[in-house]
């Protein structure tokens, strides 16, 4: 509890917010990519506490809502067929299809399982060697070590049962896209601590520079984020575009080397389709070719899929940032946790889902716009 508590506490989380209100003299507009860090936002009334003049700009990093819908019907799809144990984490059993989800597969006699971690699935293949026995690998560079572990191990026990229907992303890349974007109005970023703990911060200089955008490194507890806000206000004040690690506790520059070699052996750069926004160029992983035996698309014919998205649903406009949940229409009346039309409604990462569980039910004033000389150098 020590470090928990450590993080929330209320006196220093009053000097930060002072000091933030003393800062900030201009309208400033800053993403935070990760999902968990917009629940934290959310739950703790974080964006209602800053200065009316720093907006805080959801960002696509919630893994389970960018999964596309192709990759949803794939999975469907092999969780349907006989013979097959379809073994995923729970978040993923709710999150709709074209015309279903995985809770419905196995109501329809699928043999759906939730795991604690891909090596769950592993001993199942391990322990049923009669079926075939499928990870649903999805995530950003925070869940890809250990997929690719299980993956690196499988072949080293010559499972032949088991494979992984595989939706990595990457972090980087999706900055590059929300950046080139016309529409942009993102001024910096806090980057998402856990990947950085994966990858290190080498990755980010590049696109401060590119961008001319300050990109801080924060964490996920309230304190945390408010000491990413300040230093992000801090740069953007003064005119500065760098790089800052303010989650020194779990982040070092070079990353976790073991988690990066294992990543680098299992997978290969590829381009990726995020839900709601699109393909973006080399934004993901697939599995190299070396472990390609082990790619349930490869595995499982499923080349047929047709999809198609609720027309009722903005969940890309809400990744990109452009606009807030509360906006869509759907929210909270045809779209709600327990009748999600997407991926953002379902996840404990979802920023509709954040709304609608912390009640931020009406949609807030138009923000003050954002200076133009500090957008997208
Ligand atoms: S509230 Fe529902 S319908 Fe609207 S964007 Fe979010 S998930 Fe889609």
């Amino acid at each position: 509890m020590k470090y928990i508590q450590e993080f929330n506490d209320p006196d220093l989380a009053r000097r930060l917010l002072e000091d933030i209100h003393a800062t900030a003299t201009r309208p400033w507009a800053m993403m935070e990519v990760c999902g968990g860090q917009t629940h934290s936002i959310i739950r703790h009334g974080i964006d209602q506490l800053l200065p009316d003049t720093v907006e805080l700009i959801h960002g696509p990093g919630c893994p389970v809502c960018v999964t596309p819908l192709e990759v949803i019907d794939k999975a469907l799809e092999i969780a349907s067929r006989p013979g097959v144990v379809f073994c995923s984490f729970g978040d993923m059993l709710r999150v709709p299809g074209t015309d279903r989800d995985l809770f419905r597969v196995r109501g329809e006699g699928g043999d759906v399982r939730v795991v604690y971690s891909p090596l769950d699935a592993l001993d199942i293949a391990r322990r049923n060697p009669d079926r075939q026995v499928v990870f649903f690998g999805i995530g950003f560079e925070t869940t890809a070590p250990a997929n690719a572990m299980t993956v690196h191990q499988a072949r080293r026990q010559g499972l032949r049962n088991f494979s992984l229907l595989v939706s990595h992303v990457r972090v980087p890349p999706a900055i590059e896209a929300i950046m080139d974007a016309p529409e942009c109005r993102v001024q910096a970023f806090l980057a998402a601590g856990h990947v950085c703990s994966v990858m290190g911060t080498t990755e980010y200089p590049s696109l401060a520079e590119r961008y001319r955008v300050p990109i801080v490194v924060t964490g996920f507890e309230p304190l945390d984020i408010l000491e990413g806000v300040r230093r992000v206000v801090r740069q953007l004040e003064r005119g500065e575009h760098r790089v800052e690690n303010a989650y020194p506790r779990a982040v070092r520059a070079e990353g976790n080397p073991g988690a990066l070699r294992m990543i680098e052996e299992v997978f290969e750069v590829s381009d990726r389709a995020w839900r709601g926004i699109g393909t973006i160029p080399r934004s993901g992983w697939r599995l190299a070719e070396a472990y390609r035996d082990f790619d349930a698309e490869y595995r499982f014919d499923v080349t047929g899929v047709r999809t198609r998205e609720s027309a009722l649903c903005r969940s890309g406009e809400v990744l990109q940032g452009l606009i807030k949940p509360n906006e869509c229409e759907a929210f909270g009346t045809t779209c709600t946790p327990r009748t999600p039309l997407g991926a953002t409604m379902v996840s404990s990462e979802g920023a509709c889902a954040a709304y609608y569980l912390y009640r931020r039910l009406a949609a807030a004033p138009a923000p003050a716009a954002p200076e133009e000389a500090s957008i997208v150098g």
